[in-house]
């Protein structure tokens, strides 16, 4: 009886770690977590198929997405992706490797060793008036860079991945020209539109 409860238990485990909202797409595109440190396909604006699927308005990710593998995979593969030394950036968003998720990794230029924190289902809550013309460039729009004019300060909410509470952060400067070009990714927005 005992075993049999301790089975029902670790399959009950097993079946709550492999429940998540990602599409069966999705999880080919994410992989297995052994591929954590491998870069993933980059969607561009090259391919007419890639660029109508960056025009897509992401999902929000779910708690229970927290607690998947595929979830930790997708994190692992997006920071080995916007670290490869053959292209790197200071930001990416999940449409960018194919995931229609409200998923972003941001460079904090802000904050002490410059570390890339995700922020999940980041919305902009607002943007300072005072605004500032800027280069940018895209790992989705290669070979390109321009001038945008951004917001110089943005307030940003989102969910704590574990509490699944509602954060607020204040962000200045550079940082916050990120946060406003990745969180444009996940309303189908590029930084050309
Ligand atoms: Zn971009």
């Amino acid at each position: 009886m005992k075993r049999l409860l301790f089975s029902f238990a670790a399959l009950l485990v097993l079946f709550i770690t492999s429940c998540s909202n990602f599409s069966s797409i999705e999880k080919h595109r994410i992989g297995l977590p052994e591929q954590g440190d491998s870069v993933m396909h980059i969607f561009t604006n090259q391919s007419e198929q890639e660029l109508s699927f960056l025009h897509l308005q992401a999902g929000p990710l779910t708690r229970r997405d927290m607690r998947s593998k595929v979830y930790a995979t997708l994190k692992d593969r997006m920071l080995a992706t916007v670290n490869d030394p053959g292209n790197p950036g200071v930001g990416i968003a999940a449409p960018q490797v194919g995931i229609s998720k409200q998923l972003i990794a941001v460079q904090r230029f802000d904050k002490d060793g410059e570390p890339f924190e995700f922020y999940v289902n980041p919305v902009i809550e607002k943007y300072s008036p005072t605004q500032k013309w800027g280069w940018e460039g895209c790992l989705s729009v290669p070979g390109k860079r321009d001038t945008v004019l951004r917001s110089t300060q943005v307030i940003i909410s989102y969910r704590d991945p574990v509490s699944w509470d509602m954060q607020c952060d204040t962000v200045d400067g550079f940082t916050a020209v990120i946060f406003q070009h990745e969180t444009d990714h996940l309303n189908g927005k590029l930084y050309i539109d």
